[in-house]
C-alpha cells in the first residue's frame, strides 16, 4: 500500500473471539482511505509440516501471536517443543518450507499449507471452534454504492470532552432508526486522554433515514469522518423482526412453523457442504431482497409472476396484480430454459427491460432466471434475485459466475437431484463468496404422472435440519395444474417452507409458457388472502 501498487487491500478488523483488531483502527484513522467492503472468514488453525511426520517429532512450532493464542491447549500439551513468535501465520509456513526442517510445523491455515507445498498434520486445533475474523476491504477511492444490496457503515468520530458527548451522538442515530453494529474507542494519538470513537451502522449514505441521521450527529460532534459505506457481508445476517418495513404477503401469527432439529449427523459428515451446513452455522441465514427478509423467523414470502414475460401488458397487469396482494417480489423468466427448441425462448434482455420498469412502477423487487454465465453481470444490473433453473442446478460454470455475484441466489431443486446433491450445488455459489443463497423446491421425476413433477414436501424438514439457508417452493412447477397450486402452497407453509414462488398470468390460457399452471388474478388474490388474513384483502 505504502508503494501504491495494490488497489484493494484487506485488513482484518475483529476476531470473534479476540475482539477488536486495534492496529487496524489505528491505521485507518491515520490514512485517507476507504472503506468499500468487508467479508467474514472462518478461521480454522491447522498444525502444517513439511511431511507427515507424528506430533511428537515437532521440536518447533511458529505462528502469529493471536493464532498461538488460539490455540493454547493444543500448544500446552506438546512436550520439548518451542514455541516461536512470527509476522503472521503465511510468513510462518513459508519459513517451515524454506528450513527443510522436518522437526519444524507451523500454525496457519490449510491454504497456507497448499501455497507453501506443506500438508496438515492435524486440523482445527484451536481452543475453540467457531472461529471468524471479519476483514474490511480498503481503496484510495469511495465506490458507488449498489442500493440494491443491504449497506453498513463506519465511521470515526471525535466528541467534545464534556458530559453526555457521546450519547447525544447516538441518540441522533436511534432517533432516527440507524441501528449500531460497532462502537469501538482509541486513545487519540495527538491528545492524550482524549478518545476516538469508531461506529459501524446497518444503512448505506444513499438512504434518506441514514443521511438525517448523520446530519443530525454532525451538530453534537466535533468531527465526524465517514470511513465508508459498503454492501454487508452476505453470510451473516442476523435481521431482527422489528426491522421489517416492507409489505411481505403472509405471516399470520397462527400460521404454523416447523421447529428444527439439532444438526444431523449427515449433515456433520457431508464434506460437499461446509458452508451450507447447519453445522457450520446454526443460526437460520435471513436474506434481505431489499425491505424484504427471506428466512429464520421472518414473515412467509409469495414471490408471484408470470412464467414468461410476454409484453409491456401483460408483465405490468402481472406487477400491478403482486403489489394489490400486499406481495414485494416479482418473478418472469426473461431467457427460457424450454424442452422444445420450438416452444417460445423468452424475450431476452428486451424482456428484462419490461420486467425491470413494471417492477419499478409498482415498488417491486425482480427474480428472474438466467442461463449463461457471460449474462451474470448484464442481468445482475437489473435483477435482484439471480434464478437458477432446476435443469441447470449442476451448471457448474453458471454457478461459480453467480457465487461471485453480490445478489442473492434462488437455487431450484434439479429434476433428478437428491437433496445432498441440492446442497453440495448451493455449496458452490457460496464458496465463491456469495453466501445468499435460498433453496426452491419445485417437485422432482419419480414414476408419478398424474402431475407434471412429484413435489418432495420431505425435503422441506429434511433441508430446515441439514442447512441454515431459507427454503421456499414453488408449487406451480410441481403441479403443472393450477387447482393443486393453493393446496400444495398450503402444504408448504404447513411443513415449514420460508415462502412460496407461484406463476401467475392475466390470461392464463393464453401464456406463452406453463399456462395450465398459472393463476389467473381471481385465483391468486383469494390465495395470497388465504396465506395472508391481513393482507391481500
Ligand atoms: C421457471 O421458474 O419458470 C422454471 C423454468 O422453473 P424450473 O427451472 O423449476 O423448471
Ligand atoms: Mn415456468
Amino acid at each position: 500500500m505504502v508503494c501504491g501498487e495494490a488497489e484493494v487491500a484487506f485488513l482484518p478488523i475483529e476476531n470473534s473471539l479476540t475482539g477488536s483488531i486495534t492496529e487496524t483502527y489505528d491505521l485507518l484513522s491515520q490514512t485517507n482511505l476507504h472503506l468499500i467492503g468487508e467479508e467474514v472468514h472462518r478461521v480454522e488453525h491447522c498444525l502444517i509440516a513439511l511431511k507427515p511426520v507424528p506430533l511428537g517429532l515437532i521440536r518447533r512450532i511458529g505462528s502469529h501471536p493471536q493464532a498461538l493464542a488460539q490455540c493454547s491447549n493444543f500448544l500446552a500439551a506438546l512436550r520439548d517443543c518451542r514455541v516461536e513468535i512470527e509476522s503472521d501465520t503465511a510468513s510462518a509456513a513459508m519459513l517451515v518450507a524454506e528450513s527443510g526442517d522436518l522437526s519444524r510445523a507451523a500454525i496457519a491455515s490449510e491454504e497456507a499449507a497448499t501455497r507453501y507445498g506443506l500438508q496438515v498434520i492435524k486440523r482445527n486445533i484451536a481452543n475453540q471452534k467457531e472461529n471468524y475474523t471479519r476483514f474490511v476491504a480498503v481503496a484510495r477511492e469511495a465506490k458507488p454504492a449498489d442500493c440494491r444490496l443491504p449497506h453498513k457503515t463506519s465511521l470515526l468520530l471525535t466528541t467534545a470532552h464534556e458530559k453526555g458527548a457521546l450519547a447525544r451522538c447516538l441518540d441522533a442515530l436511534a432517533q432516527h432508526g440507524v441501528n449500531l453494529t460497532k462502537l469501538e474507542s482509541r486513545p487519540s494519538l495527538e491528545r492524550p486522554w482524549q478518545y476516538l470513537f469508531y461506529l459501524d451502522h446497518e444503512g448505506g449514505l444513499h438512504e434518506k433515514h441514514v443521511d438525517l441521521a448523520l446530519r443530525e450527529l454532525a451538530k453534537h460532534a466535533e468531527a465526524v469522518r465517514v470511513l465508508g459505506t459498503y454492501p454487508r457481508t452476505g453470510t451473516v445476517s442476523l435481521v431482527q423482526k422489528e426491522q421489517i418495513s416492507a409489505p411481505i404477503i403472509g405471516g399470520s401469527p397462527e400460521a404454523p412453523t416447523a421447529n428444527i432439529a439439532a444438526p444431523s449427523p449427515a449433515a456433520k459428515k457431508n464434506s460437499a457442504y461446509r458452508l451450507a451446513s447447519r453445522a457450520h452455522r446454526a443460526a437460520d441465514t435471513v436474506i434481505e431482497i431489499g425491505p424484504i427478509l427471506v428466512g429464520g423467523d421472518a414473515p412467509f414470502v409469495m414471490i408471484a409472476g408470470p412464467c414468461s414475460v410476454e409484453s409491456r401488458e401483460q408483465i405490468t397487469a402481472c406487477a400491478r396484480a403482486v403489489r394489490d396482494a400486499g406481495g414485494g417480489l416479482l418473478r418472469g423468466g426473461c431467457f427460457k430454459p424450454r424442452t422444445s427448441r420450438y416452444d417460445f425462448q423468452g424475450l431476452g434482455f428486451d424482456g428484462l427491460n419490461l420486467l425491470h420498469e413494471a417492477a419499478q412502477a409498482y415498488g417491486l423487487r425482480i427474480v428472474t432466471e438466467l442461463l449463461h454465465p457471460a449474462d451474470v453481470d448484464a442481468v445482475a444490473r437489473e435483477a435482484d434475485v439471480l434464478q437458477i433453473g432446476a435443469r441447470n442446478m449442476q451448471n457448474f460454470a453458471l454457478l461459480k459466475a453467480v457465487g461471485k455475484s453480490r445478489l442473492p441466489v434462488l437455487l431450484k431443486r434439479g429434476l433428478m437431484a437428491s437433496i445432498d446433491e441440492w446442497l453440495a450445488a448451493a455449496e458452490y455459489i457460496m464458496a465463491e463468496g456469495n453466501g445468499r443463497v435460498v433453496l426452491c423446491e419445485r417437485g422432482i421425476r419419480t414414476f408419478e404422472t398424474a402431475t407434471r413433477n412429484t413435489l418432495d414436501l420431505s425435503a422441506v424438514p429434511v433441508l430446515r435440519e441439514r442447512t441454515h439457508l431459507p427454503v421456499i417452493v414453488d408449487p406451480s412447477h410441481a403441479a403443472g395444474r393450477r387447482d393443486w397450486v393453493a393446496p400444495l402452497a398450503r402444504a408448504a407453509r404447513a411443513v415449514g417452507a420460508h415462502g412460496v414462488m407461484i406463476e401467475i398470468h392475466p390470461e392464463p390460457d393464453r401464456a406463452l409458457s406453463d399456462g395450465p399452471q398459472s393463476l389467473d388474478f381471481e385465483q391468486f388474490r383469494a390465495l395470497a388472502r388465504e396465506m395472508s388474513p391481513q393482507q391481500g384483502g
